[in-house]
């Protein structure tokens, strides 16, 4: 179907082709376990070294404060366990907000149910955490504050920096999910002052299945993975070496093309925006209007089940999502919307577009076209909707 109109980028990228070159040669050429000490390795351990420095060059890290792992969901579970485990004689407290990533919120109801106890800070309408109620929230026994840096379903862009002060300012650690923002917008790790971020490869146009855990030097890490000494015998087991030359070829891609991408992506989603809201009634923009990230457009349509939109898209080639990972086809709506303050029936009726760099403007016209046509027909059959229009 080359018709096909991918707007479903904050659910995964595809590999860019210069990754994916640089990648190849460590299945079958240099396939060396990078541990060993023939010079035949020599190859594949100089590439996973050359992954590190720019993974950590795109936040401004050193490089051996980066670990490899196989993920986001890994790195944000590592990062708020480890920390949890490692406090928990200091303190049994972790703040956390209402709109992060499942694989944070699992993991701290998790901890919940190991005697920690947790804080989930509100959001503001447009989904910003306040630092301010985040400062109150603070205790004596308060081991972790973990705040994304931006949310992959509305796209808002959080405080981070001031947040990142506030915690270090109080001697609480500070980890972010930053696997939206991570090469899309600038983050720098010190300046930011947080002590552990997550990031993923395939967020940014690199393989899935692998991600990174940013710790920051002097805080003390404990071991995922117990066994060999790989990542400093804080992640056993030899590495998935292609996986990590990919990473690091998508990070340093993203750091030569961030500035010039964000501002292309930015243009042709204030473009889809403006179209959908002047020319589709009864529809709202969600997250911040300037604070969100470049690619994200996050609607609701009144009197339209957000299913039925996508099936209808995916009929006319365009890959869209309701926004949360709708698992087994639950009929929750989205915990972010809710925390936003959308009554259930306004939050049922969502659809999140992401831009890549590969999209075009006349793509998102022809989408806007389906969507028009879509929208008035499901509205059509919405007896909700005709009373609407009586009154
Ligand atoms: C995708 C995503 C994750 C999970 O990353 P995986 O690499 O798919 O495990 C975590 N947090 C956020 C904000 C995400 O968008």
């Amino acid at each position: 179907m080359d018709e096909r109109i991918y707007l479903d980028n904050a659910a995964t990228t595809r590999v860019a082709e210069e990754v994916l070159q640089e990648m190849l040669p460590y299945f079958r050429e240099n396939y060396a376990n990078p541990s060993a000490i023939y010079s035949f390795a020599g190859e594949a351990k100089k590439a996973v070294g050359i992954a590190r420095e720019r993974a950590a060059e795109l936040i401004g890290a050193k490089p051996n404060e980066i670990y490899f792992t196989a993920g986001g969901s890994e790195s944000d579970n590592w990062a708020i366990r480890a920390v949890a485990e490692g406090l928990r004689d200091k303190g049994r407290h972790i703040i956390t907000s209402k709109i992060e990533h499942h694989a944070v919120l699992h993991t701290c109801g998790y901890l919940e149910k190991q005697g920690f106890e947790v804080t989930y800070l509100d959001v503001d309408g447009e989904g910003k955490v306040s630092p301010e109620v985040l400062e109150k929230a603070i205790r004596p026994d308060t081991i972790l504050i973990s705040v994304m840096a931006a949310n992959n379903e509305i796209g808002t862009i959080q405080p981070v920096a001031r947040i990142g002060e506030i915690a270090r300012e109080r001697g609480v650690l500070f980890h972010t999910d930053a696997v939206q923002a991570y090469g899309h917008i600038p983050l720098r790790a010190e300046e930011m002052h947080v002590d552990l971020l997550s990031a993923s490869g395939h967020k940014l146009y690199g393989p899935k299945g692998t991600g990174i855990l940013y710790c920051r030097e002097n805080v003390r890490l404990l071991p995922l993975l117990h066994g060999g000494a790989q990542e400093r015998g804080r992640r056993a087991g030899t590495l998935h070496v292609p996986g990590i030359v990919g990473f690091g070829k998508a990070a340093a891609l993203a750091g030569e093309t961030m500035q010039e991408r964000g501002a292309r992506e930015t243009k042709l989603r204030d473009y889809l925006i403006d179209r959908v809201l002047k020319e589709i009634p009864y529809t709202r923009l969600n997250g911040h209007r300037q604070d969100r990230l470049p690619g994200n457009a996050h609607f609701c349509f009144q009197f339209i089940e957000g299913e039925s939109l996508l099936i209808l898209l995916d009929q006319r080639g365009v890959c869209g999502s309701s926004g949360s990972a709708c698992t087994s086809g639950a009929l929750d709506p989205s915990h972010v919307l809710l925390a936003i303050g959308l009554p259930h029936e306004i939050a049922h009726g969502s659809l999140r577009l992401t831009l890549s760099a590969e999209n075009t403007k006349e793509e998102l016209d022809r989408t806007v076209e389906a969507l028009k046509e879509i929208a008035g027909r499901l509205r059509d059959m919405s007896p909700l909707y005709a009373d609407a229009r009586k009154a």
